[in-house]
């Protein structure tokens, strides 16, 4: 388990956090037990171990009633994701990823035109927990095809050259996207080909299948020179905010006539990262919106107990 913040600094975030994001109520049966002392596990609230994990999702463990019901107000509302989270976590155990991605790629065969929704790109009658963890596998290049359907009039398209996408901030979960996967952007978007470029510090690079390669390196304008001249840039997930050595790549791509989109993966943080590129003179092709293709598989964040997030929940466009 990560490290995380000591209880009262989870508390004080989560508070910072439900001002700007109101949380789902409460189930209005909250009453889950506690199950048998695990010797691994400590109370997230007052650290003493071994404590007790919550019955249902097993994702927190108190040493006793009275810090669960404490802490009640925070993990109530989680519990049943959190539940989501672990029964996800043993899914991809029990699959190999290959055959998760057959299966993946049998599905999305069916369907012809642009999807619009999972559930016209997966079919609406998989399992709950299936359907998350193949919206995991898929959320890339399905939000980055979602993406060119939006802004097809702002990507050049030229038959005779392949559509070039640099994807920044690249990291080992878009190197895990397997090129079969990628390629459903060809079949999504007949009209063109692609040629995807995984770009990131600490990528380890290489060729990576047919029209796919990775490329260490922090993402400026001058890489253009030897990487060619993208005709749209994404970066998944890449934390604008977060991380300043992402503004002056930011500066370099604004007013460079190519488009470049972001994913978030909240609401708030989109709407920060707005303010911050029309700040820097970046003008919206489309504004932070939610995102049909965002994962439906949670993620759990490093630092916070009782909060989650979706990879590529929020997305938008500028140039
Ligand atoms: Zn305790
Ligand atoms: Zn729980």
């Amino acid at each position: 388990m990560p490290p995380r913040l000591d209880y009262s600094r989870q508390c004080a975030e989560l508070e910072k956090i439900a001002r700007l994001e109101p949380r789902p109520a409460a189930p209005s049966d909250p009453a889950a037990g506690l199950a048998a002392p695990s010797p691994a596990a400590t109370c997230l609230v007052c650290d003493a171990g071994p404590a007790r994990p919550c019955d249902r999702c097993g994702g927190v463990a108190y040493c006793g009633d009275e810090h669960r019901r404490l802490d009640l107000r925070w993990h109530a509302p989680v519990c049943p994701a959190l539940r989501a989270i672990a029964d996800d976590l043993a899914f991809f155990a029990a699959h190999a990823r290959p055959w998760l991605e057959a299966r993946l790629l049998a599905r999305a065969g069916r369907t012809a035109a642009l999807p619009t929704s999972w559930d016209a790109w997966l079919g609406p009658d998989l399992a709950p927990v299936e359907r998350r963890c193949l919206s995991d596998l898929a959320t890339r290049p399905l939000t980055l095809a979602h993406l060119l359907g939006l802004l097809s009039e702002h990507v050049p398209k030229d038959i005779s050259n392949p559509t070039a996408i640099h994807v920044i901030a690249a990291a080992q979960r878009e190197r895990d996207v397997s090129p079969a996967l990628w390629r459903e952007l060809e079949r999504l978007h007949p009209d063109r080909r692609f040629a995807i470029t995984l770009i990131g510090p600490e990528l380890a690079p290489g060729d990576l299948g047919p029209g796919v390669r990775a490329v260490t390196a922090l993402y400026r304008r001058d890489l253009w020179p030897a990487l060619g001249r993208p005709d749209l840039v994404i970066g998944y997930d890449c934390g604008l905010l977060l991380y300043p050595t992402w503004k002056p790549t930011m500066h370099d791509l604004r007013g460079s006539g190519v488009p470049f989109a972001l994913t978030s993966y909240r609401a708030w943080e989109a709407a920060g990262e707005a303010r911050l590129l029309r700040a820097i003179g970046a003008e919206p092709l489309l504004a932070p919106t939610p995102n049909p293709f965002a994962s439906l598989s949670a993620r759990r964040s490093s630092t916070l107990a009782n909060d989650l997030a979706h990879d590529n929940a929020f997305m938008s466009a500028w140039r």
